[in-house]
């Protein structure tokens, strides 16, 4: 292999008693796995990483105490070694495990065993997971109680196989509870100055040292900014590196709280690639230790210029492994056109308490076990020349069509009635700041480019007649869904009265269709929650429109709060001019203004020459229905199956669309059938 300016990325880095074999760290993230993680899972999601090239993986936050009970757990000897399956996984592929050991302290939910949270003081806490939590503050008996937990648990985690133990203090968990003022109001010794507020962490990672530091790595996970009020500034980050450097064999520095807005999410829309380098760039100022920094990186370039700099030593990635577990390889290959690239959307970030992880990008992720799907391998097809047609070529379609090639079929044809790919995010992504969303298509479509056996048929609107006469055995329906015109909405399920008239737009009818405004004043309804009201309000108001939203909800996009996009989007909404009026439901629609009532029926009007419904999307579905119910018709065709995936069948998340047409182009089968899908058979 000829050098290359990406060699040095592949370097082996010294992690105090143990040797990384490149600078590919692996960043921690829950699987949302549920409340009860299960570790074969995780370990075959881990694997898979660690496969792919990177050196360092960490499983995700793993907890020790009662009081903190989410997640991995190595509480006790059986939990841990219940982990044994994670670190061997990763080991067989010559990568590091990590253990980050966390405890949540006030963000921690204690309700199974029905404590109180603990936390240094007793201050309210309004957790975005958890809901509101009055902790109780810790005596001094309880935080020593919780050091010795913390040094116990690195045990049990180095004797289940872990090679680095990172003592987690990010994300404002309780170490950085007690070294923030915001959270700490002791008046002891764990309280008042910086050394006081950094007691608590550096007499852990002492205590952590003591027990494993000779065979372990030892690793402090530090927000070294909250920008914002839960943790703390640059400077006190910065000279509580310099005071725990000597216990530290690896900085894994990240930004933001959970307490702020959701900076440390760094979504795509608001915030570039590397964003926290601005601060996590200056770590190398206080510490001669390895560095591991995050910033959602993806551009090798970037990478290898922050290692060069001494910026960084190693590279850190939690989304970008989650959307491509093979990056390192593909980098080291120099295969750049085959990187499948995070978007950062953040639905993984919106999936890791509940359900499973899921990725917009890469389907298989968190699917290793259960599903058996692998990023790179693809179960040949059996009969290659079945003929296929996959009617609409948005995430679902350009997925399923993708899956099916690389599986060898060779006679599959997308159609789809725009000149090209893209389905809704061919409009999503014209929204402020969405471009990024974009390159889900732009890879389908250079994929499917590649792929002899799948054909792209543009500017191609088929009805039911038109699929029968197309000469496909099997024909797979991902015709999307669109917004409901009538308004429909969740809190009556009914159409609102006047939204049928002119002045009424769905989003896709202003930004797919070309219609506009009939005048000046728009109200926009986010009926849904979602980003959509919002960011289609944005973009009005870049078009200098005057713009309202109104919602039933508490606060607008509240559903993307935990995708990190919510609360910059609303205050970006403000500051441009708009008025969010909440918790109000629309009851009509006049010529001239919207009415909408409270939950005690006091109403309003609000002035309005147009109206935005983002209320509730419905399947566009008749397709589908129309070819199954005439059975004799798709006979006489030689139709032997009609699937259908993504939106068409229910409107979900971006991730979920993408994931259906991978699970149709995974299942199905010579006979044009199903496949029966593992994770579908219940026990
Ligand atoms: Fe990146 Fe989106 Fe996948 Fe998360 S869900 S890893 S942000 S592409």
């Amino acid at each position: 292999m000829t050098a290359s300016r990406y060699d040095l990325l592949f370097d082996p880095v010294q992690i105090g008693p143990v040797t990384a074999p490149n600078r590919f760290y692996g960043l921690p993230y829950s699987l949302g796995h549920g409340i009860d993680a299960d570790p074969l899972r995780a370990a075959a999601h881990h694997a898979t990483r660690a496969e792919g090239g990177w050196g360092v993986i960490t499983a995700g936050e793993c907890t020790f105490s009662v009081e903190s009970d989410h997640l991995l757990s190595v509480a006790t000897d059986e939990r841990a070694q219940a982990l044994r399956p994670i670190t061997e996984a990763v080991h067989a592929h010559g990568a590091l495990a990590s253990l980050e050991l966390a405890h949540s302290g006030v963000v921690a939910s204690p309700l199974e065993v029905r404590t109180p949270a603990l936390a240094p003081s007793q201050l309210q806490f309004e957790g975005s997971f958890f809901g509101r939590t009055i902790p109780k503050a810790m005596e001094r008996d309880e935080i020593h109680r919780v050091q010795r937990e913390w040094a116990a648990a690195a045990v049990r985690g180095r004797d289940a196989g872990f090679d680095l133990i990172c003592v987690y203090g990010a994300h404002s968990s309780l170490l950085m509870q007690f070294l923030s003022p915001f959270y700490n109001h002791r008046e002891d010794e764990y309280g008042g100055s910086l050394e006081n507020r950094a007691r608590m962490w550096l007499e852990t990672l002492a205590l952590v040292r003591e027990a494993v530091g000779d065979t372990c790595g030892i690793v402090a996970r530090v927000a070294v900014d909250a920008l914002g009020p839960g943790g703390v500034d640059l400077e006190e980050g910065l000279a509580f590196i310099r005071m725990a450097d000597p216990l530290v064999d690896l900085w894994d520095i990240t930004i933001g709280g959970l307490d702020n807005s959701r900076v440390d999410l760094t979504p795509s829309r608001v915030y570039e690639e590397g964003f926290a380098l601005t601060w996590s760039g200056r770590v190398h100022e206080a510490t001669d230790k390895p560095i591991a920094l995050n910033g959602r990186f993806t551009t090798p370039d970037l990478m290898a210029d922050l290692v060069r700099k001494g910026t960084a030593t190693l590279v850190g990635g939690a989304r970008p492994g989650i959307a491509d577990p093979f990056l390192p390889q593909k980098i080291r290959a120099g295969r750049f056109d085959d990187v499948v690239e995070c978007i950062g959307c953040n639905q993984c970030a919106q999936r890791h308490m509940v359900g499973s992880l899921s990725c917009s990008q890469n389907p298989t992720a968190g699917e290793e076990r259960r599903r058996g799907w692998h990023p790179e391998r693809f179960e040949r097809a059996e009969n290659p020349d079945l003929p296929i047609l996959i009617v609409g070529a948005g995430p679902a379609g350009m997925e399923a069509a993708t899956v099916l090639g690389r599986r060898g079929f060779q006679m599959v044809h997308l159609v789809d009635a725009r000149p090209r790919m893209g389905g809704h995010l061919e409009w999503f992504a014209s929204l402020p700041g969405f471009r990024p969303w974009a390159r889900l298509t732009e890879l389908r479509e250079h994929r499917i480019g590649r792929l002899s056996g799948v054909q792209f048929a543009p500017r191609t609107e088929l009805d039911a007649a038109g699929v029968r006469d197309y000469g496909a055995e099997v024909v797979i329906l991902a015709t999307g869904a669109r917004w409901a015109p009538s308004g429909l909405s969740l809190s009556t399920h009914a159409p609102i009265p006047g939204a049928d008239a002119e002045q009424v737009l769905t989003p896709e009818q202003l930004l797919l269709d070309g219609r506009r405004p009939a005048g000046k004043r728009v109200v926009v309804v986010d009926g849904e929650g979602e980003l959509v009201g919002a960011a289609t309000a944005q973009w009005l108001q870049r078009e200098g429109y005057d713009v309202e939203i109104v919602t039933p909800w508490p606060t607008v996009a509240i559903h993307a709060e935990h995708a990190g996009e919510a609360p910059t989007l609303r205050r970006e909404l403000v500051q441009g001019g708009a008025e969010l009026v909440t918790g109000m439901v629309v009851t009509a629609i006049e010529a001239d203004a919207v009415v909408c009532a409270d939950e005690f029926g006091r109403e309003r009007r609000i002035a309005a020459d147009a109206v935005v419904l983002a209320t509730q999307r419905r399947s566009r579905d008749a397709l589908y229905h129309e070819l199954v119910g005439d059975r004799a018709a798709l006979d006489a065709a030689g139709i032997v199956a009609v699937h259908r995936a993504g939106d068409c069948v229910a409107p979900r998340m971006l991730a979920e669309s993408t994931f259906e047409g991978h699970r149709i182009g995974r299942l199905l089968g010579p006979d044009g059938a199903l496949a029966t899908d593992p994770a579908l058979v219940l026990a």
